[in-house]
């Protein structure tokens, strides 16, 4: 029985170390989960970027993370057992007990970890999670497809389902990386008409591939014009948090359309309050979920055939594909593997 295992933590701002670390039991509400893969989400930045570097030990970061159960502390759902396939995504576990928690609002939970962030994640062989914020993975999902799921494929599955448009109408996908390629699968198969804003004619034949009706490259032409001359889009989800950019689209937001927002920028978004009201339209943000959703964006993935596009490398090359991530190296989503993992069939 193994008493420790590797980790990728962040040695100061911006860069990760391998380190060894012992293997800690779970506590009252917790999972022991030896990780098989975690995928590398563009939050990340922030988590490695941003760590505080007096915390002790550092913090590891990751929040796509799939594996097998281990251990069980106590007080954790029969439901749950050891050896079972799970996976963690960015919200850790609600706590049940606070407003959002008693509406059933679990992804606002106001006492939720944001894993790789407030607690550790998963660029590491090992990692305790609370109960809460597992989800069951299907079979028929090895551990390095589900990964991306579990961020990327949530947020924005539950974007397009909130998002107001129905059967035909035209959606439109502002970023394609890692969420926009998920994004583009899953509203080809609700069966809306899918437009996909890009930058550079490098990934034209990738979008459409992935299931893009048309394509709106932003070198060549103005992206609200091209909207306009589709007839106006019902749903903008924006993946990216460039105010500028998405400032540019939203005028080819059509009547009563929702500009739905995933992606946190830096600065305001400058829309003006008369396009909102006069055509009745609306901004809506949209964190990623809960994990009963996230079994729902899993599965859908299985019954519509949806697989993140991925690139893997072994958890001691974390920092290149954090930096591969950054400079947008990669088609469409890194995702570490661990050396020692079992096979990843169930
Ligand atoms: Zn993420
Ligand atoms: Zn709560």
């Amino acid at each position: 029985m193994k008493t420790s295992y590797r980790a990728m933590q962040v040695a100061t701002p911006g860069a990760l170390e391998l380190v060894e670390r012992p293997i800690p039991e779970p506590g009252v509400g917790e999972v022991l989960i030896a990780v098989e893969a975690c995928g590398v989400c563009g939050a990340d930045a922030a988590d490695i970027e941003g760590a505080d570097p007096t915390l002790q030990p550092p913090r590891v970061p990751g929040h796509e993370v799939v594996g097998r159960i281990a251990a069980l502390g106590a007080g954790v759902p029969a439901r749950w057992r050891i050896g079972q396939r799970v996976g963690v995504g960015r919200l850790g576990g609600h706590c049940n007990e606070c407003e959002p928690c008693r509406q059933g609002l679990f992804q606002l939970c106001r006492n939720q970890p944001f894993v790789g962030a407030s607690c550790d994640g998963g660029y590491a062989e090992s990692m305790i999670a609370r109960s809460t914020g597992l989800v069951s993975i299907p079979d028929e999902l090895n551990a390095e497809e589900a990964a991306p799921i579990l961020c990327a494929g949530l947020a924005t599955f539950n974007a397009l389902k909130k998002c107001g448009a129905e059967a035909g109408d035209l959606v439109a996908i502002l970023g394609i990386g890692g969420l926009g390629h998920m994004a583009l699968q899953y509203a080809r198969r609700m069966g809306f008409k899918v437009a996909a804003i890009g930058r550079g004619q490098d990934i034209a034949a990738d979008v459409l591939a992935l299931g893009a009706h048309v394509y709106i490259d932003t070198r060549q032409e103005d992206a609200a014009d091209a909207l306009k001359r589709l007839g106006g889009a019902m749903a903008i989800i924006t993946m990216i948090g460039d105010a500028a950019a998405i400032a540019a689209a939203l005028d080819g937001l059509a009547p009563r359309g929702r500009l739905v927002l995933l992606g946190a920028g830096k600065d305001p978004l400058p829309v003006p309050a008369g396009f909102l009201v006069g055509g009745e339209r609306s901004v809506l943000g949209s964190i990623t979920g809960s994990p009963y959703e996230n079994e729902k964006t899993l599965n859908f993935s299985v019954l519509c055939n949806v697989r993140p596009l991925i690139e893997t490398l072994p958890l001691e090359r974390a920092n290149e594909a954090y930096q591969r991530m950054r400079s947008g190296d990669v088609k469409f989503r890194m995702v570490l593997t661990m050396d020692d993992r079992r096979p990843a069939s169930a």
